[in-house]
């Protein structure tokens, strides 16, 4: 058995369901006991379950990233249940992909709001206990679009252009602490998200990818728990891409 997260407690954001979820299991099935959040309550209780059956503790909460307050409310409970929180997976986000000249207030708002506010929100509220305790990692779920622009992304680019921006500032404030902070860059993952793109478009898609499909979550979520894991607390501040090839 994979123990590397033994006597971890984990906090992982969007975790009801794609990246979020395959990450929640797979550090879970490392040793980590998991705290799941997402604003959908149904599918974060759906993943606790799962996380209870491997023999972790684990709480599923429902948050809406954007509401600062309602996420530091969340965190009294959880440090009163599980006493620390080792690792942070910021991963809670969504796309409202459109043209500038169609895209409303409310696209961005949302968009710049959840995927780049939202780890603000949910950071600030967890970091004080790591920075004390003198350890923690903290990972940041960015995409290519954070490393290069994609028509119809502009605000879906923005944040993620600066969550790699947040990510690298936060490790060199934090590195004294020994608090690792670092970033996934993922291409298009087989996801709920990515399934919205339509059959056609993802034909397409594939096409443009020199390994000629969709990563898996899974893939993902294996190279989350290497960055989270004790072997990777020299690195710092990264931000690593899985995409197939796509952006090489
Ligand atoms: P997903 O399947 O759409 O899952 C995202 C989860 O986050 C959903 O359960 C969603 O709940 C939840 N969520 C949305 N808004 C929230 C909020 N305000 N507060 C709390 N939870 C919220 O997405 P995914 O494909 O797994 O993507 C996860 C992360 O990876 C995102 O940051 C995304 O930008 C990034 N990413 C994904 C891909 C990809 O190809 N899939 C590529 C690059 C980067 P509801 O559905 O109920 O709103």
């Amino acid at each position: 058995m994979d123990d590397r997260l033994q006597e971890k407690v984990a906090l992982v954001t969007g975790g009801a369901r794609g990246i979020g979820k395959a990450i929640a299991l797979k550090l879970a099935d490392a040793g980590a006991d998991v705290v799941v959040c997402d604003i959908d309550e149904d599918g974060a209780r759906a993943t606790c379950s799962q996380i209870k059956e491997m023999g972790r503790k684990s709480e599923a909460y429902k948050i809406n990233v954007t509401d600062f307050d309602g996420v530091a409310d969340m965190m009294k409970q959880v440090i009163d249940t599980f006493e620390k929180v080792d690792i942070l997976v910021n991963n809670a986000g969504i796309t409202r992909d459109k043209n500038i000249f169609l895209m409303d207030k409310t696209d961005w708002d949302s968009v710049i709001g959840i995927n780049l506010t939202g780890y603000f929100n949910v950071t600030r509220n967890i970091i004080m206990p790591m920075l004390k305790n003198k350890n923690g990692s903290i990972l940041n779920i960015a995409s290519v679009s954070g490393l290069i622009g994609l028509p119809g992304q502009a605000n879906y680019c923005s944040s993620k252009h600066g969550v790699v921006g947040f990510t690298k500032s936060l490790a060199k404030e934090c590195g004294r602490a020994k608090v690792t902070v670092n970033a996934i860059a993922p291409g298009f993952i087989e996801t709920e998200m990515t399934a919205k793109l339509g059959e056609d478009r993802i034909k397409e898609l594939k096409k443009t990818i020199p390994i000629r499909r969709f990563g898996l979550v899974d893939e993902v979520a294996e190279l989350a728990l290497f960055l989270v894991s004790d072997k990777a607390r020299y690195i710092t501040g990264q931000c690593f891409t899985i995409d197939g090839g796509l952006t090489v």
